[in-house]
């Protein structure tokens, strides 16, 4: 189903219109079908946070905005997902914070990346990196297709924005000294905890706002962003994405409780 067809009076009318950028995404090559099952783990995850971005994500989106503005060499890496969800929001992001656009997928195929670099391109992408077996690098502490990267984006990159990510991948970026941001809607996966700055919120909502705190940020100083990054607290801020789970659903088993009778009256 296209995204338009969805009723806007379906109680879940935005969670079905994600779904079907991806469906989409997936006919037209840029999505596989791995990513569409990650999308269902992040889907459960939004539904136990409640759909919304939290307090603790804006924190994080902040940090990432300047952490991204302080790289010498920014790097936002594109996978099939965000590929179908936000393509416009990645092509502005590389524009306002001066940093490049590397596609790099888990399940690699000339056929996806060239689908993914159209898709780039429909949105105003000028220069995409990953694509030229030419400049192709291998790095050693990656295991998957994935090891492969472009020597001009990632390989040289200091600060890398990986969204939806795998945990061996993000694992081998940390070990290699780089930055790594990440957007991811499970507070406990590896992606998650291994990150320097851990966004735990949809892609969807995640991007817009980190578009906009990086247009706001840009006019600061390195020392005022310096500052912002060093009071971010990552671990800090998973607990606080925890226990806003928790909060949560504490709250809505009470409130379930209190709808009780008082036993079954069969
Ligand atoms: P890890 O390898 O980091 O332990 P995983 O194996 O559970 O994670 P992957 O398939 O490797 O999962 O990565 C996908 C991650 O992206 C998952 O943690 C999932 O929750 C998250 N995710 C999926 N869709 C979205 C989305 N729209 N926005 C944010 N996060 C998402
Ligand atoms: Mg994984």
């Amino acid at each position: 189903m296209h995204e338009n067809k969805v009723s806007l009076k379906h109680p879940r009318a935005t969670s079905l219109r994600i779904r079907a950028k991806l469906v989409h995404g997936f006919e037209i090559g840029v999505t596989s079908a791995f990513g569409l099952f990650a999308h269902g783990r992040g889907e459960a995850f939004d539904y136990l946070i409640g759909e919304n971005t939290t307090d603790n994500a804006k924190q994080a989106i902040k940090a990432a905005a300047a952490s991204l503005l302080l790289g010498q060499n920014s790097v936002l890496s594109v996978n099939g997902n965000v590929a179908a969800l936000v393509p416009e929001e990645l092509v502005k992001l590389a524009k306002t914070s001066k940093a490049k656009l590397e596609i790099n997928l888990y399940h690699r195929s000339k056929e996806r990346e060239e689908a993914i670099w159209k898709v780039l391109q429909d949105v105003g992408a000028k220069e995409v990196y990953g694509l030229d077996s030419k400049y192709h690098e291998t790095i050693p502490e990656i295991h998957s297709e994935r090891r492969i990267v472009d020597h001009r984006g990632l390989f040289i990159a200091d600060v890398v924005f990986v969204p939806l990510e795998d945990g061996d991948r993000t694992e081998g970026l940390v070990r290699l000294g780089k930055r790594v941001i990440t957007v991811d809607l499970n507070p406990l996966s590896r992606t998650a905890q291994m990150a320097g700055i851990t966004i735990v919120d949809n892609v969807v909502r995640a991007l817009p706002l980190l578009n906009a705190t990086v247009r706001k940020l840009r006019k600061e100083s390195v020392e005022s962003l310096q500052n912002i990054v060093d009071k971010f607290d990552n671990q800090q801020n998973l607990s606080q994405a925890i226990q806003h789970i928790n909060r949560r659903l504490n709250g809505l088993a009470k409130a379930q409780g209190a709808q009780s009778a008082g036993g079954n009256p069969e």
